[in-house]
């Protein structure tokens, strides 16, 4: 244990200087602030530091520097692979810096790192303004924007990093710096998509949009329509204006029917929104239609309920520039396969504003048109071996079909080459950036660029 472990006069020198808490193995509170989101991830950490502000972030990395303890950086607890936890070493968890400022004039929000999504939207709805978000209200925003940001916006404002505007960041000798265009503007391109590599971000400034009640919501059909609701999903995607983003999943319904949904949401003017829903309003038959005006707030915290915290989850991800014949037959055969009626495959359109951000123009290189498969194995009956089957062998599926680049907040724990293939051609440019801020690889939990610094060469304290 790290108490016996360290002097413990320093020991208690951390908790003195912290304004939030210090949370010990033998502490009431440590096995619920340990746990996250995944309920198959069961990790013994020596200590949490739950920061309260960024001077209690700038304590914690210095003593788990100091003492050369293994640190993993918590936003939201969200990620599937459980990287923001770790056995025997520091969580910094940054969960309650929940502080948020919106400025409607400028259209601007500034926001901790420890805000989910539903918290922020909360914040910048109330003044009728949101960004790009993730899907789901429980999602941390820090570790969604540090990889990128996909949602229902991305058509007509981009992803969540393409609104980004700076971050205040505590890098692995403790220091602050403030990264945007004009300051330290190599490290605000690594931030846009290079994940937590090179430091712990406590803020992030974002350009905000004016957004109304949004027409989105689903339309449901029978499995057995599966393979003409995709083929009619491939050509309604390839039209879609910027406005509408348009997922599918394969998936169960609560009643327990196995099912094909089209989810939307159109952000523009609700009259052409209906226009574009009408094509597919009209096609097929339906077991429900649930497209209808909605608020954005309420519909990413509904989103919430499918996908509970302590469940069973695991998953794996493809990049498909097109949804051929052949993956559509894939996709169906492996959703028939599969093993419980929790699980589901999700495709995520990624087109518009997204795709009109070059892929060297931030750290985020998967910037081609695209189709994102999601294959989520998610159970509660403790068969994870089997769960965990299906997903590899759908995976395995629809690598034929699928390109090399796979999106960074998706990956699992899958090897050094699926890390390089989601950075793709902005490897080498964050290589460069990992040695000149984190040359010891202080921050090592996430998908990990590994410095190759040599002793001599330039490191951080040279910045
Ligand atoms: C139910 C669900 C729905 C999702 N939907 C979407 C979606 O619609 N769009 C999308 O793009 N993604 C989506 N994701 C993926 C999501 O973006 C990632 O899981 C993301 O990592 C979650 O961020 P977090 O802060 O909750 O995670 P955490 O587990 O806390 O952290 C994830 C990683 O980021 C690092 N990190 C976290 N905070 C910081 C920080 N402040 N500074 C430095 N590093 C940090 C952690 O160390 C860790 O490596 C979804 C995930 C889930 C579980």
């Amino acid at each position: 244990m790290i108490e016996q472990a360290l002097n413990p006069a320093t020991f208690q020198d951390l908790k003195a200087h912290l304004h939030g808490e210090l949370i010990c193995p033998n502490d009431r509170g440590y096995n619920a602030s340990r746990k996250v989101w995944n309920g198959m991830i069961d990790t013994y950490p020596a200590l949490l530091v739950q920061c309260a502000n960024v001077v209690d972030v700038i304590h914690a990395v210095q003593f788990a520097r100091d003492h050369h303890l293994l640190v993993a950086v918590r936003g939201g607890g969200h990620s599937v692979s459980g990287s923001s936890v770790c056995d025997s070493g520091v969580v910094i968890d940054l969960s309650r810096m929940k502080g948020i400022w919106v400025d409607p004039g400028q259209k601007m929000a500034w926001a901790q790192a420890g805000l989910t999504l539903g918290e922020f939207v909360r914040a910048t709805q109330a003044y009728g303004l949101a960004t790009t978000t993730g899907t789901v209200g429980g999602t941390g925003l820090a570790g969604l924007t540090l990889g990128g940001g996909l949602g229902w916006f991305m058509g007509k404002y981009g992803l969540t990093i393409d609104n980004l505007l700076s971050v205040d960041l505590v890098t692995a000798d403790g220091r602050v710096l403030r990264a945007s265009t004009s300051e330290h503007p190599d490290l605000f391109w690594g931030v846009r998509g290079g994940g937590g590599n090179f430091g712990i971000v406590t803020a992030f400034e974002f350009q905000l949009h004016p957004i109304g009640p949004v027409l989105a919501g689903k339309v449901v059909y029978p499995v057995e329509c599966a393979r003409e609701v995709l083929r009619f999903y491939r050509e309604y995607t390839r039209t879609a204006p910027d406005e509408l983003t348009v997922y599918a999943s394969l998936m169960t319904t609560p009643g327990g029917l196995p099912a094909i949904a089209i989810s939307l949401c159109y952000c523009g003017p609700p009259e052409e929104g209906e226009r574009a829903v009408a094509p597919l309003r009209r096609f097929g038959t339906p077991i429900a239609d649930l497209v209808r005006p909605r608020s954005y707030l309420k519909m990413i915290k509904q989103a919430d309920l499918g996908a509970p915290a302590g469940r069973s989850y695991y998953e794996k991800a493809s990049t498909l520039s097109d949804l051929s014949d052949e993956a559509i037959e894939a996709l169906v055969a492996y959703s028939t396969a599969c093993t419980s009626p929790l699980s589901q495959i999700l495709i995520q359109h990624v087109h518009g504003a997204a795709t009109r951000v070059g892929p060297t123009e931030t750290a985020f290189a998967l910037r081609g048109e695209s189709y994102i498969i999601c294959m989520l194995a998610a159970w509660d009956d403790g068969e994870a071996n089997r769960h965990i089957a299906w997903t590899r062998a759908c995976w395995r599926a629809m690598e034929p079909f699928a390109s090399s680049g796979v999106y960074v907040n998706f990956l699992g724990n899958e090897g050094e080459g699926r890390v390089r293939a989601s950075y793709g051609v902005n490897y080498e440019r964050l290589l460069a950036l990992k040695n000149r801020y984190d040359p010891t690889n202080f921050f090592a939990l996430n998908q990990n660029i590994k410095p190759t610094i040599k002793e001599g060469e330039p490191c951080l304290r040279q910045v």
